[in-house]
């Protein structure tokens, strides 16, 4: 049985003073949510203040990214082993602003996939399909090279090390959200094509949706057979509304 994982990506907002409050409001209603793991992705800069307002709270930790290098020259980016330090259990890998606004080609997401891993973070590897795709109707075959760029460097076994989340970069913080039958079928998709490789990885591995899910939709796109929680953009920055999601599960 898989479990149900909400995370919540809060890309570049916050201050000290926001971010106090935002996990001071998730923590006291963390008891309501029974039926999901919840995590938080803060900007890298806040990392150690979330750490430390996680406490002992049951609430998973990530990072937006994580570099394809161990150590060394490269300014700007963040090592797996000092997030490790840090207690991140995850690190946000391929996110389509990734993709798209710092031109993070497959490879290079592979790269980064492989460190996460080896390092001992579990991955949540975002995939997708811009609406122009999905348009054209190739969102299988993009969704599919995107996993393959890991399966072929990595081996399938990989991906049962990851979380996958489907995130259709047109409803990322569009406000328009996949349907659930569309959802569904992606989901169907991604865990059939592992299936034909290893049926053992597919069954175990977390596929989570991403793009404007809110507490309105949470529950019809969680309840879907193969969507096994959220990746929380927008209302993840709102405890109230971060929490509803995870109680909806
Ligand atoms: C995201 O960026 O991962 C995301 C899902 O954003 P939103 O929920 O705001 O669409």
């Amino acid at each position: 049985m898989r479990r149900t994982l909400i995370a919540g990506n809060w890309k570049m907002n916050g201050s000290l003073a926001s971010i106090n409050e935002l996990m001071n409001g998730i923590k006291s209603g963390l008891s309501d949510v029974t039926n999901a793991d919840m995590a938080v992705c803060p900007p890298a800069v806040y990392i150690p203040a979330v750490r430390e307002l996680i406490g002992d709270a049951h609430i998973g930790l990530g990072s937006q990214n994580v570099c394809d290098q161990a150590s060394g020259a490269f300014t700007g980016e963040l090592a797996a082993s000092m997030l490790k330090e840090f207690d991140c259990q995850y690190a946000i890998i391929g996110h389509s602003e990734r993709r798209s606004l710092y031109g993070e080609s497959d490879e290079l997401v592979a790269r980064r996939f492989a460190m996460a891993v080896e390092s001992g973070l579990i991955p949540l590897f975002c995939i997708g399909e811009t609406l122009e795709e999905r348009e054209s109707g190739v969102t299988e075959d993009v969704v599919s090279r995107q996993i393959d760029a890991v399966i072929n460097t990595q081996g399938v076994e990989a991906i049962a090390k990851c979380v996958i989340a489907y995130e259709p970069v047109w409803a990322i913080g569009t406000g328009k959200t996949a349907s659930p039958e569309q959802a569904q079928a992606v989901h169907a998709y991604i865990r059939g094509k592992l299936a034909a490789l290893n049926a053992e990885v597919a069954e175990k591995v977390q596929i989570l949706y991403g793009g404007s899910m809110n507490a309105g939709n949470a529950a019809e796109l969680l309840s879907q057979p193969d969507i096994d929680g959220g990746l929380i953009g927008g209302a993840s920055l709102k405890p109230e509304d971060f929490l509803a999601i995870g109680k909806s599960a």
